[in-house]
């Protein structure tokens, strides 16, 4: 008995010792440059980023991130503040997804512009979330934002993580800005809840055959908020199509959900950030598809 409270004293020590060290290593809030660019930055609110782009006649940002976080919009507007004094004209939505587009309040009294996907509205519509803003523009295919110099493409290639998320493609700096579909050096989660799988793969596809050379992930890249690489959107593709296939074959062998769900493992990627936790959500989505046909 004295041994286990002795085991317990120890774990908490251990725990009050290095959680505030950690999170002093890691601020709630960051801002930073894009090496190699002149004016793209990556704001990051604890385990989520988005962009933004500073020019002389404006800025455009993209993706509040402030879900649950009921000042996180009016923060990413006082950080962009710190860069530049120029207003902020535009405010992309990544997808519908309240984690990614909260906030957008502050943007809308600072002026900005909202501009997301047509399919993001009946989302918006049916849900009435009091935190995320309705954007005053749709768009369908692809929309060229010009301002100061700078060309942002919004590109719609069809449903991939949801029926909404486009890619942001920065053409002179051959950067993307792709939220949630293509996790970079992450094994996928909570991401493949309502995604749709055959979709994604050919998604995935037409962002590969697009010219850039670096992708900023809407979650921190593994390791060290890396940005990802054509490499690393092959390597998801391949993820994905290995374990459809695999739960194909269960399905088919009437194994779904179970011992299919339970059962599932991919070696291969064990050592991944993530791993045990997404398992169970990619085995789920692979069993929808297969066992039940949705
Ligand atoms: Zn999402």
């Amino acid at each position: 008995m004295l041994m286990v409270r002795f085991a317990i004293a120890a774990a908490l020590a251990t725990m009050m010792l290095v959680v505030p060290a950690a999170a002093q290593q890691r601020p709630q809030i960051e801002t930073r440059k894009v090496d190699g660019t002149d004016n793209v930055y990556i704001f990051r609110n604890g385990g989520h980023q988005s962009i933004f782009i500073v020019t002389k006649d404006g800025v455009i940002a993209t993706d509040p991130i402030a879900y649950g976080r009921p000042t996180g919009g009016q923060q990413y507007v006082d950080e962009i503040k710190k860069v530049t004094d120029k207003p902020i004209k535009y405010l992309i939505y990544s997808h519908h997804h309240f984690d990614h587009i909260a906030g957008g309040k502050a943007f809308k009294e600072a002026g900005a512009r909202i501009i997301g996907h047509k399919n993001i509205k009946p989302h918006l519509v049916a849900t009435q979330d009091p935190f995320t803003v309705m954007p005053d523009e749709f768009f369908d295919g692809k929309k060229t934002i010009n301002l100061g110099g700078t060309t942002l493409e919004l590109i719609y290639l069809g449903p991939n993580h949801s029926d909404s998320n486009i890619v942001m493609r920065l053409p002179k700096e051959k950067l993307i800005f792709v939220v949630d579909t293509i996790p970079v050096g992450a094994f996928p989660g909570l991401g493949f809840i309502d995604m749709y799988p055959l979709e994604t793969e050919s998604f995935i596809k037409k962002v590969i055959a697009l010219d850039w050379d670096r992708l900023i992930p809407g979650h921190p890249g593994q390791p060290n908020d890396r940005l990802g690489t054509k490499k690393d959107a092959e390597d998801v593709l391949t993820l994905m199509q290995e374990a459809s296939a695999e739960i194909k074959k269960q399905a088919q062998e009437g194994k779904c959900w179970e011992p299919a769900v339970k059962d599932f493992q991919m070696p291969k990627y064990a050592t991944m950030p993530g791993y045990q936790a997404g398992l169970n959500f990619v085995a789920r989505r692979y069993c929808s598809l297969w066992g039940r046909g949705t």
